[in-house]
């Protein structure tokens, strides 16, 4: 079961939509330096020192392919690609 956190509100690098919480595997909510993903359209982002979103690198991307979380990401991608 994910836990629901507010963080400070920032928007989507992808699909510029509010984001202010998070889902999170943990029992913690997000803090600088954690991923984050856009529940809209799939976007993989980092935290940064002010909580605000930056484009993940391709090494963090890399290691997402390989969790169980992979295929939740690709279908909100999917999604996002066929409404554009
Ligand atoms: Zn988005």
């Amino acid at each position: 079961m994910l836990n629901s956190f507010s963080v400070p509100e920032g928007i989507c690098i992808s699909c510029s939509r509010k984001l202010n919480a998070v889902k999170s595997l943990s029992h913690e909510t997000a803090r600088p330096g954690d991923v984050t993903i856009c529940n809209y359209c799939g976007a993989i982002m980092l935290f940064g020192p002010k909580m605000e979103l930056r484009p993940a690198d391709e090494n963090i991307i890399r290691t997402l392919e390989k969790t169980a979380l992979w295929a939740e990401v690709a279908a909100l991608q999917r999604k996002r690609d066929t409404l554009l």
